[in-house]
């Protein structure tokens, strides 16, 4: 999900959660790899479960949390050349990736991912320091779940264009989680005609999860023939991961249509400037970012990255 208006509930439920914390003297712990921490309770309405089999202090369901962004990271960076939130012009001050547990209640979704660089103000943090952000529900358990992976494909996302017209990010982020899930692509639909015709695009438009199977998917089947994950060294690394209870993080080698969408994401990073400037905007407010008016930007993106296709 990426949704600003679920955003500030979860901002404000953080402050709230914060409150009862201390009210409480439940008191948040860090595990962190890198630029990725996660932040979480042991006790309280935020707690994960403290289920702890390998005996390491930080409960599994953390670290099959982080297993999964860093897999996730591995995937669309390493492996398939996707661009990194932390090396684009939007993101690169972020120093960290934080990752808050907090009960599906309070965020009112699975995961929420932030789109603005976020001053935490966690202890020890330098004053300026900045992170990239997303949160994921306790109820969450990675390894039957994609999440965390979706979420991060989000940042993917923001880190490279402001458009969050929705049949785009969540059309395309729910194609997403076949990377690490299992099989190549999700249910698709055939497209009638291409391009669209008008009172097709008008529905495509109003759709969001959806978009994935009555557009994405199909569009990637139509250009990902042998799409299956590049060999070399970062296949092997994301081969290698495992989750607490053995399992691998990455389900296959399949993912169809990898090729169309990143090049559907780099175009879209000069497809927001377009609007920006045809479109008269002053800045990029939320109203801006998820303009009706953005769709034909986003659509003429998609046709470049179609045409750039071999
Ligand atoms: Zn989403």
């Amino acid at each position: 999900m990426n949704n600003p208006f679920l955003i500030f509930a979860a901002v404000l439920a953080l402050g709230a959660a914060h409150t009862f914390a201390q009210a409480s003297k439940a008191t948040q712990s860090m595990h962190q790899e890198g630029k990725i921490r996660l932040f979480y309770y042991t006790t309280g309405q935020q707690a994960v479960d403290p289920l702890d089999a390998n005996q390491n202090q930080i409960p599994d369901q953390v670290e099959d949390v982080l297993l999964q962004t860093q897999a996730a990271q591995t995937l669309w960076i390493d492996v398939l050349g996707f661009p990194d939130p932390f090396q684009t012009e939007r993101f690169h001050s972020a120093s960290f990736l934080d990752i808050h547990f907090r009960h599906k209640d309070v965020l009112k979704a699975n995961g929420v991912t932030y789109d603005e660089l976020q001053h935490f103000n966690k202890p020890g943090d330098p004053k300026d320091t900045v992170s990239i952000c997303f949160n994921v529900a306790t109820s969450v358990k990675a390894p039957a779940n994609l999440t965390p992976a979706h979420e991060f494909f989000h940042l993917v996302q923001n880190s490279t264009t402001y458009f969050k017209n929705r049949w785009f990010t969540e059309g395309t982020a729910r194609w997403s989680e076949r990377g690490l899930g299992t099989g190549a692509l999700g249910p698709a639909k055939v497209l009638s005609a291409w391009p669209l015709p008008e009172s097709e695009r008008a529905a495509l438009f109003q759709r969001t999860y959806d978009a994935s199977e009555h557009f994405w998917n199909p569009l990637a089947k139509a250009h990902g023939t042998n799409d299956s994950l590049p060999p070399g060294s970062a296949l092997e690394r994301l081969q290698a991961m495992r989750y607490t209870d053995g399992s691998p993080v990455l389900k296959d080698l399949q993912l169809t249509g990898w090729r169309l969408i990143r090049n559907v994401i780099t175009e879209l990073a000069q497809g927001d400037d377009e609007a920006f400037k045809e479109l008269g905007y002053d800045r990029w407010s939320e109203d801006n970012q998820k303009s009706p008016q953005n769709d034909a930007f986003i659509m003429k993106a998609i046709e470049r990255a179609m045409a750039k296709m071999p």
